[in-house]
């Protein structure tokens, strides 16, 4: 039987990481996690419980008693706190901001990481983050690093934005991106960077379709060297 892999796609905010994933995921019969939603899922949670990046115990209790839930169905993700599904509420650009925040605290990860490890570990995965190849998965069979000029990925969120009705300044929009990079790459555990054996695809120029093909290429090529 064909080997299952594990396949990470890395890269900073709005390089295109999840459309890319989720197409490639369906193409594949493989299955799509959103680790991103996890990190903003444990950001809504801080914001509704009023509990400050500061107080280490209370975010350590917190996670203690976090129910959190990633239903996939296909390349669908659900993402549950308890029984409310929050899957809307986390794309909140309020909570875009707080999750590289959240993100960067070392209890927070620990416990992302491990259910993501639980989670996909039998193979069969398409997984997409920040850390996915250098962290969480380093054996990974193929990892991938998606990158655009932030200016590329400030006007793609933008026309994302409008097409939802939501009219926002670019250079805002910009300016958001280039914080949630620095905070991403700076931070101390588990920053945003291209792991040593990923290949590293600038998708500057390229449509998603373009994109997926070449996705697709490189999965048969890691397929047949196995
Ligand atoms: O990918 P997405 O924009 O949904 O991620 C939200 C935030 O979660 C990122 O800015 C990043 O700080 C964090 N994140 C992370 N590691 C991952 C996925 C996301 O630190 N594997």
């Amino acid at each position: 039987m064909e080997k299952r892999l594990i396949i990470a796609i890395d890269g900073p905010a709005a390089s295109g990481k999840s459309t890319t994933a989720r197409l490639l995921a369906r193409r594949l019969g493989y299955v799509y996690l959103d680790t991103g939603a996890m990190y903003r899922a444990c950001a809504l949670q801080l914001l509704r419980d009023g509990i400050s990046l500061e107080d280490l115990p209370a975010i350590e209790a917190m996670l203690k008693d976090l129910d959190i839930r990633v239903e996939i169905s296909g390349e669908e993700n659900r993402i549950l706190l308890g029984t409310e599904d929050v899957s809307q509420a986390i794309r909140a650009n309020e909570i875009s901001q707080l999750a590289s925040s959240v993100s960067a605290l070392p209890a927070v990860r620990h416990r992302m990481v491990e259910l993501q490890r639980e989670m996909a570990s039998a193979g069969g995965f398409i997984l997409d983050g920040r850390d996915i190849g250098t962290y969480v998965f380093p054996n990974a069979d193929l990892k991938i690093f998606l990158t655009a000029a932030p200016e590329i990925r400030a006007h793609r969120r933008w026309l994302e934005l409008k097409n939802k009705g939501v009219e926002k300044d670019l250079d805002a929009i910009l300016a958001e991106i280039k914080e949630r990079d620095h905070n991403d790459s700076s931070r101390s555990l588990a920053p945003l960077a291209v792991a040593e054996d990923a290949i590293v695809l600038d998708n500057s120029q390229l449509t998603i379709d373009q994109q997926v093909e070449s996705l697709h290429g490189l999965v048969l090529q890691t397929l047949e060297a196995k």
